[in-house]
């Protein structure tokens, strides 16, 4: 049995563990009291920490329990500026590593956040760092990057933070992009819920798979040898066939651009990869899923496969895939570095206080007049 750590930082943060609670706790088709009687799905056993500077946030979560759920005083968050939310962080760090303290030991660890807000994004890297030096054991992260036309602060964030956290020491980053991900259709809510639940739903295959006790499956081990192939950055693909399909189809679907999390070309910017496969025995073709798997691993280098039969289930499979490089990012990074001068420019103009004080030098040595 494995112990593994989820900890969502910030709002987005916060929603995403929601949601993977949601989906442990049955999909929260039982309703709000769900948390309070159901046993969660989780062969391992799975400790959830939510942490947040804005308590309403908190406050939102529906399947976390209350004591998951950690408040750090400042105000109603620390409104998008990074550097505030590192000097909070640094102000509470004994406050809140005594939280991850209590909860024991683990096997694994995962950190949600966005890149782009002011919470995560900055608590994210410097907790990275903290529990890796008081802890042996991996600590990942699963950062969502912005919509590209959420603003300027956003994007220089999400430019800053990505690199912070690579900086961190922690053991890989896993990708998902709301702009690539946006088509998921609906309001902006809807769309969120959306891209949440598709975060959730591929952790927990992940979880599973790493403690399943079935044959060919791949372990703790193999996850951590594809995350630390590549540049340190990675993405989630995942499908689940609605009706009887060869399992080749639905591994090429885990593999294609609408089933990753983040855009890209796997069999050109992938380092290394893992995939999971999942299904009745009758949909489970050897031959077929080995044709497939070659087709990878001759383009990408290493490629190890887990087979988890599971009765009179249709395929389905995830796959994990470490990035050698990501055009993508590189797109991200040129628009948050015009982001970036477009502030600065702003800046230096309202310092040199042109226009607002050319307005009120109008009215020097004049009183008003009644
Ligand atoms: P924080 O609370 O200060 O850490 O800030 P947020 O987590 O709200 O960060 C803002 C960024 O997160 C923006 O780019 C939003 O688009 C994104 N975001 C906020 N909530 C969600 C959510 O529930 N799901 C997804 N996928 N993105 C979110």
């Amino acid at each position: 049995m494995l112990n593994i750590l989820v900890i969502g930082n910030g709002q987005c943060g916060n929603r995403i563990l929601d949601s993977i609670n949601k989906h442990a706790f049955g999909g929260g088709k039982s309703g709000k009291l769900a948390k309070f009687y159901s046993k969660q799905k989780y062969k391992s056993r799975v400790e959830t920490i939510a942490i947040n500077t804005a308590v309403n946030d908190l406050k939102e979560m529906r399947f976390t329990k209350a004591k998951d759920r950690i408040h750090i005083p400042h105000l109603h968050g620390v409104g998008a500026n990074r550097n505030i939310g590192k000097q909070v962080f640094d102000e509470k760090k004994e406050m809140i590593m005594r939280q991850i303290e209590e909860r024991g030991s683990f096997d694994i660890a995962f950190v949600l956040t966005s890149a782009s807000g002011g919470t995560g994004s900055s608590f994210t890297p410097l907790l990275v760092k903290e529990m890796k030096e008081r802890y042996d054991y991996p600590v990942y992260c699963i950062v969502v990057l912005p919509f590209r036309e959420e603003g300027t602060l956003y994007l220089q964030n999400a430019a800053f933070s990505l690199k912070d956290i690579r900086a961190s020491g922690a053991d890989g980053i896993i990708l998902a992009d709301n702009q690539y991900l946006k088509n998921i259709g609906g309001s902006i809510q809807e769309a969120y819920n959306g891209i949440n639940d598709m975060i959730a739903e591929r952790i927990l295959f992940l979880l599973d798979a790493l403690d399943s006790e079935m044959m060919m499956v791949t372990d703790l081990g193999d996850f951590k040898t594809v995350m630390s192939g590549g540049a340190g950055l990675a993405t989630i693909g995942f499908f689940r066939a609605e009706k009887e399909l060869p399992v080749k189809t639905a591994i090429q679907n885990a593999l294609s651009p609408s089933g990753l999390l983040f855009s890209t070309d796997v069999y050109d910017e992938a380092s290394r990869a893992m995939v999971i496969i999942k299904g009745d025995r009758k949909y489970l073709s050897i031959d077929d899923i080995s044709t497939e798997i070659e087709k990878l691993s001759g383009a990408v280098g290493h490629v190890f496969k887990g087979i988890v039969v599971c009765n009179g289930e249709y395929p389905q499979v995830l796959s994990v895939l470490t990035l050698e490089s990501a055009h993508e990012l590189e797109k991200l990074y040129n628009v948050a570095v015009q982001a970036i001068h477009h502030e600065k420019a702003k800046k230096q103009r309202v310092e040199e206080g042109a226009e607002v004080d050319k307005a009120f030098a109008q009215i020097d040595g004049l009183e008003p007049e009644y």
